[in-house]
């Protein structure tokens, strides 16, 4: 959201420059920039991709396009580049020499880094398209490839902007990757069943949220178990009894005659 924000505000100084007058309600610039990004979308894309054919190819595709792109040759520079500039998108190449495409993409979300990751993969490659996704990519594309679809899946993922779209889930020090199926307090990794996890995974998506019993049975069960309310209150039961409990916590929260919430500090 920050960074969003600030994008508006060098929108502003720009215009105001060309303008060379007044203010320009904040407003309109914001309407302005989403109807900009709507219409013809002056982006700035980076490629990292070793080879160096494929690499020009998009590029010149892109720019005749109207995009400003730049290109990396390999995963070290692709992450430096990523980190200076806010990229509306990345085309990231998984194959790389030294750090490879999953990695970079890794080490972009951990330091924080949201543009919108498209990732280029070999054909049937579906444990790394996974592994991709998993790591914090918003789509992939299968080498060989159509320009066309090349160009709908990057206004699809850019679409999305810049927002934060972690891999794994915090609320407080309670973390959990649903891509690992793993679930930690503190330090300390936590052991659940798939019922547990996904309640509390449900519970996670919502922090600070009240929810009804129905409402977790909806996210969390499937149909056969409708209308079984009291199955949420004993699993409820047996997730404080591993996440909290056993760590003097108290971060899911009864909430007389509607259901349940877990504190956003995580019980902390
Ligand atoms: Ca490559």
């Amino acid at each position: 959201m920050r960074v969003v924000l600030l994008r508006v505000k060098s929108r502003e100084a720009r215009l105001r420059s060309a303008a060379g007058r007044g203010r320009i309600h904040p407003s309109f610039i914001l309407l302005s920039s989403v109807l900009d990004n709507l219409a013809q979308s002056p982006m700035r894309v980076l490629i990292i991709e070793d080879e160096v054919k494929m690499a020009a190819l998009i590029r010149r595709g892109l720019e005749h396009e109207g995009m400003a792109v730049d290109a990396a040759a390999d995963g070290e520079e692709g992450l430096w580049r990523a980190e200076a500039v806010e990229y509306d998108a990345i085309i990231l190449d998984l194959m790389l020499p030294g750090i490879d495409g999953l990695e970079v993409c890794r080490r972009l979300r951990e330091s924080g880094v949201w543009s919108p990751i498209l990732m280029m993969t070999a054909r049937d490659a579906v444990k790394d398209r996974v592994a991709g996704l998993d790591r914090g990519a918003d789509d992939y594309l299968t080498k060989p490839f159509s320009y066309a679809e090349l160009l709908a899946r990057l206004r699809a993922i850019v679409r999305r902007g810049w927002l934060e779209r972690p891999t794994e889930l915090r609320v407080g020090d309670l973390r959990l990757d649903p891509a690992t199926r793993q679930a930690w307090r503190g330090g300390s990794e936590v052991a659940l069943s798939a019922k547990e996890f996904a309640l509390l995974e449900t519970f996670m998506r919502r922090p600070g949220e009240v929810l009804t019993r129905f409402q977790l049975l909806e996210h969390a069960w499937d149909y056969e178990y409708e209308n079984r309310s009291n199955i949420i209150d004993s699993y409820v039961r047996f997730v404080r009894g591993k996440v909290d409990r056993p760590f003097g916590v108290e971060s899911i929260e009864t909430v007389r005659g509607v259901g349940y919430r877990l504190r956003p500090d995580g019980g902390r």
